[in-house]
Parts: structure tokens; C-alpha cells; sequence
């Protein structure tokens, strides 16, 4: 096994529901860092599809095996929670040069409130590069295969809550 850094490092998202993508950092964290927590935030403006104790077994269920690798439920401001477990950095996925906007003002703001804490940038493999979870919905919405972009039990579970997402209509926020 390769060496790992041994710092513990927080993954915080919404994760409604965890992709590949998701999984592709995760993993990519888990190779270099000997403690990854992902934190599942309850969604602040958004209006979550599955519940946070669902989201959670979900990602713990597909985490299964990567030894290191822990889910919490994130209550609070995100460098409280990263400081109360002796977080060293916080790990954000960058897809595309979307997301660079709304990702830098935030780990800006989080290095104002806690300069001590780093945030580092993992990018996905290019295979999941264009995968959201919003985007997700909307083609199961929509009567679409997920199977290459959610692990297989998200997947079976999206099939099962489609008359749900049809109550919300296809208009689902973007992340
Ligand atoms: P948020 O609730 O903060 O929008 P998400 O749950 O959507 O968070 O995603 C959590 C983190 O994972 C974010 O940094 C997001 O950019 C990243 N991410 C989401 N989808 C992917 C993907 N397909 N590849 C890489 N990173 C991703």
C-alpha cells in the first residue's frame, strides 16, 4: 500500500444523492489521507429528495471497505465541524470551470473564518466530469438509465422514488 499522508481531511456536500463522481473524490482523498470524513450537510437552500439519514447510509454503504473513510451528519458551519475533529483541510471536487466561481468564494470565505484550515481541489476522473446529482434526478425524472452514474444501489433506490421526483417536477435546482 502506498504511503497516505496522516491527516484527517473533511468532504462536505449535500450528496442527494452520492454519484461516481462523489465516489471518485472519495476515493482519490482516501489514497492520500489517512482519515477522510464526508460530511453530509442537510441541504441549506435546497429542497433535498432523499432525507439526510438515508443519504448518509447510502455513502456509508458504497464507502464500505475504504478503511479511513467515516460519514457524519454536518451540523453548523463547516470550519466549527472541520476544527472539532482536527481537520487539516477541507476537500472540494472541481468538475468543470463552473464550479471555480462558487468554489473559491467559499473556500475564500471558510479561510477568513479559519485560516488554519486549508481547502484542497480534487478533480474526478473525465468520465465523471459532467456528472451532478441534480442532473441525476432530472433523467430519472425523466424515465433515463442513471446505471453509469450512481453507484447501484442509488440507482435501484432513484428508480423507486421516480413518482417522487415527478411531484416536484422537472424544474430540480442545479448544484
Ligand atoms: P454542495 O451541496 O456543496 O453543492 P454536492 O453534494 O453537490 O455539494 O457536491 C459536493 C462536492 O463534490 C462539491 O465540491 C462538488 O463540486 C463535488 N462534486 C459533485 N459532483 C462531482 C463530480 N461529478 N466530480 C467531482 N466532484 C464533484
Amino acid at each position: 500500500m502506498t504511503q497516505r499522508f496522516s491527516s484527517l481531511v473533511v468532504y462536505p456536500g449535500s450528496f442527494d444523492p452520492i454519484t461516481l463522481g462523489h465516489l471518485d473524490i472519495i476515493r482519490r482523498a482516501h489514497s492520500l489521507f489517512r482519515e477522510v470524513i464526508v460530511a453530509v450537510a442537510d441541504s441549506f437552500n435546497k429542497d433535498p429528495l432523499l432525507p439526510i439519514d438515508e443519504r448518509i447510509e447510502l455513502i456509508e454503504t458504497v464507502t464500505e471497505g475504504l478503511e479511513g473513510v467515516r460519514v457524519e451528519r454536518l451540523k453548523g458551519l463547516l470550519v466549527d465541524f472541520a476544527r472539532k475533529h482536527g481537520a487539516k483541510a477541507i476537500i472540494r471536487g472541481l468538475r468543470a470551470v463552473s464550479d471555480f466561481e462558487y468554489e473559491f468564494k467559499m473556500a475564500w470565505m471558510n479561510r477568513r473564518m479559519a485560516p488554519d484550515i486549508e481547502t484542497i481541489f480534487l478533480i474526478p476522473s473525465e468520465k465523471y466530469a459532467y456528472i451532478s446529482s441534480s442532473l441525476v434526478k432530472e433523467i430519472v425524472y425523466l424515465g433515463g438509465d442513471v446505471s453509469t452514474m450512481v453507484p447501484e444501489i442509488v440507482a435501484r433506490r432513484l428508480e423507486v422514488l421516480r413518482g417522487k421526483l415527478g411531484e416536484k417536477g422537472p424544474s430540480l435546482e442545479h448544484d
